[in-house]
């Protein structure tokens, strides 16, 4: 098997030298558990948290361990009678190209209902991250304008869709460049989109909202909630879900100077973490395969081949290379 290693902590944005492909040789399963070939891999912005050495929701990644991480595959062996030989599984021994794991740690994902690889994105992790922001933390109401930012990535893209589904009047998005803003707008279902690249976001923001916004889904934080807490009504609401805009700071980052605009507009800004709203997975599942079905949510990958571009589609996820959730395929169709 061949897995990637971290090996050095990054310091501000991450190089191709803090990681390693490294070989191993795995035994067989014992009781109760599978060997998967993985043939899909997630690479994700929190992973970018992880490789520091703090405390955080998740642990750190370990030095000269392989990382892990959602990945889709087939089980070539098992010892564990519930999942055979063949099932489609989701786990999270990704960054390698085989796992061997009790078979307990397995989800079979059923693939007449969407490809293998939409667990990983709208089906997976990061459709109920945007399903639960919007339906829990900043509840969408009817007639609802509502702004996601990171509107062009694999959160963002659901995002907008579930907003829609909950009853948004307008869905706002922004994102890096004309061409993701373009997409936004002519193919993705969002009413209006935002270059934050372009600057002035406050005034863009204003300009495709000139009565304000309700409900914020923020992917970003910085500018972008600072410009959202201007442009939110009363009782607004905020699902801080992330700041991706700081991930790679080596110092604190200050949050919005404008923040005391929450009192006055008594908004609520809540953060939250996906994990702790598995009780909306089932609702969610349900609806999200209807969806996809009748065509109101499409799932959007961007895909890289081979373990050996695992990173590089990594550090390209934290530029912006990708549009939808940024996914490796290691077993060609
Ligand atoms: P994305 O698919 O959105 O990929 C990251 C995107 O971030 C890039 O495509 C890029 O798009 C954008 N980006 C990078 N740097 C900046 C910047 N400085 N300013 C604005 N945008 C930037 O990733 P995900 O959909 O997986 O994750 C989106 C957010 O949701 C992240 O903050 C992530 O940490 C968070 N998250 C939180 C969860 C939770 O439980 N709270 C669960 C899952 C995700 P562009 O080209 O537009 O710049």
């Amino acid at each position: 098997s061949r897995e990637v290693h971290l090996i050095a902590r990054p310091v501000g944005e991450p190089k191709p030298a803090d990681f390693e492909l490294v070989e191993s040789t795995l035994p067989d399963p014992e009781e109760g558990q599978i060997l998967v070939r993985n043939d899909w891999l997630s690479v994700d912005p929190y992973m970018r948290g992880r490789m520091n050495d703090v405390k955080s929701y998740v642990p750190p990644f370990r030095l000269g361990a392989p990382m892990d991480g959602g990945a889709v595959g087939t089980v070539i062996a098992s010892n564990a009678p519930d999942v055979p030989v063949g099932a489609t599984v989701l786990h999270s021994r990704g960054w390698r190209d085989h796992a061997l794991l009790d078979a307990s740690h397995a989800r079979v994902v059923d693939t007449a209902i969407a490809p293998a690889r939409t667990y990983l994105s709208a089906l997976g992790m990061v459709g109920l991250t945007a399903y639960a922001g919007l339906k829990e933390v900043a509840p969408v109401k009817e007639g609802d304008v509502v702004f996601v930012s990171g509107a062009a990535g694999a959160v963002g893209i659901v995002a907008g869709r579930v907003a829609r589904h909950l009853g948004a009047s307008k869905v706002i998005g922004s994102a890096g460049g004309p061409e993701k803003t373009r997409r936004l707008v002519e193919e993705f279902g969002y009413d209006a989109a935002i270059d934050y690249r372009a600057g002035d976001l406050g005034g863009q923001l204003a300009a495709v909202a000139p009565d304000g916004i309700d409900v914020y889904f923020d992917n970003v934080g910085g500018d972008h909630l600072q410009a959202a807490l201007d442009a939110l009504n009363t009782f607004g609401r905020v699902a801080l879900c992330g700041a991706i805009s700081q991930y790679n700071a080596t110092e604190p980052v200050p949050g919005p100077i404008n923040l005391f605009l929450a009192v006055g507009k008594r908004l609520t800004l809540r953060g939250f973490i996906v994990g702790d709203h598995q009780h909306l997975a089932g609702e969610y599942a349900r609806l999200a395969a209807s969806w996809l079905r009748e065509g109101t949510l499409r799932s959007q990958e961007t895909v890289v081949d081979g373990l050996d571009n695992a990173v590089d589609a990594f550090l390209g996820l934290l530029r912006g290379a990708n549009t939808g959730k940024m996914l490796i395929r290691l077993t060609p169709a």
